[in-house]
């Protein structure tokens, strides 16, 4: 089981206290408001920036939602200014792949407020901050999304502070969306099996991955997952851990499978390459010494498996 701490986005101490939905904008006065522009947060010298609600950063906000209380008790907010600032250099949808900081427009340049890409600095977060960021930012993305029912068409309200959506037409009740996702760590005596989708950085592999399907277990989703991108048989299938994965709203399953088959038949729709690597190999790679491989992601869960198992911590 991998510690919580190596995680990102593990749990932060975030109280949501959703009794105190209802009335949140009563808190707003004494609160902070965290601020994200299409995904990326407000950052000063990299860290997320709580704002008072009256800061002049947050002008046109509208309602933020309310995240919850922090350990002392006070309010936390979030707010997306996506729909209120025009960045220069960046289009309507801005640039969702490239993660340099984008400056603040409406705020002096001296301050450094920056809206980041929360991928980048995820593992220097304290766990409070990255709790909220991964809640602020699963949260809005589904809001600037989702602004319609799905049930009838017509546009729909937030209600809750942020925390379900209401057709005022039909009456439906919309909930926030957390798409459960299976990234397993599969096995074979020495060997870790690994893949790479189209368009990586060249030389990243990691874990294979999959959405989870309607009616499915998580076991039947590991194995259906690796047969599909693969063709390897897995037999045993365990749960190991999970991660938030706000990249818009997923919640990574990390699983251990024990593969039953050797040969790899790439399904070349879903993976460019797939290989397996022994213990030793592995390793090279984790620490960045593999000629041709680099190392997966830190603080992602694929790199916390792979780290439990080269340590000899899974079997
Ligand atoms: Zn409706």
């Amino acid at each position: 089981m991998p510690d919580a701490g190596q995680l990102a986005f593990g749990p932060g101490g975030l109280d949501r206290a959703a009794g105190r939905r209802a009335r949140a904008a009563e808190l707003l006065p004494d609160g902070s408001v965290l601020a994200l522009w299409q995904g990326r947060v407000l950052t000063s010298a990299g860290m997320p920036v709580w704002l008072a609600a009256d800061d002049p950063a947050l002008a046109g906000m509208g309602a933020p939602v309310f995240l919850g209380l922090d350990p002392g008790g006070c309010a936390r907010f979030a707010a997306d200014l996506s729909g209120v600032l025009a960045i220069p250099g960046t289009g309507a949808s801005g640039p969702p792949f490239d993660p340099a900081p984008l400056a603040h427009p409406g705020t002096d340049p001296a301050l450094g407020l920056l809206f980041g890409d929360l991928r980048q600095g995820m593992t220097a977060l304290d766990p409070f901050d990255a709790e909220c960021t991964a809640t602020a930012r699963a949260l809005l993305e589904w809001h600037r999304t989702h602004g319609f029912c799905a049930a009838c068409g017509h546009p729909s309200i937030v209600a809750e502070a942020g925390w379900q959506r209401r057709c005022p037409s039909c009456g439906a009740t919309h909930f926030p969306r957390t798409d459960p996702v299976v990234i397993m760590l599969v096995t074979r005596g020495n060997s870790v099996l690994v893949g790479r989708s189209p368009g990586w950085p060249e030389g990243m592999y990691s874990l294979l991955a999959g959405f989870m399907e309607p009616g499915e277990t998580v076991e039947a989703a590991v194995r259906r997952e690796v047969a599909e991108e693969t063709g390897i048989l897995c037999g045993a299938v365990s749960y190991l851990a999970s991660q938030p994965w706000p990249f818009p709203a997923s919640l990574m399953l990390g699983c251990r499978a024990e593969a039953v088959s050797q040969e790899i038949t790439l399904d070349p729709a879903e993976l460019e390459d797939a290989l397996w690597l022994t213990r030793e190999e592995a390793a090279k790679v984790a620490a960045g010494h593999h000629p041709h491989l680099r190392p997966v992601r830190k603080g992602a869960i694929a790199g916390v498996l792979l780290h439990k198992w080269l340590a000899g911590q899974l079997d």
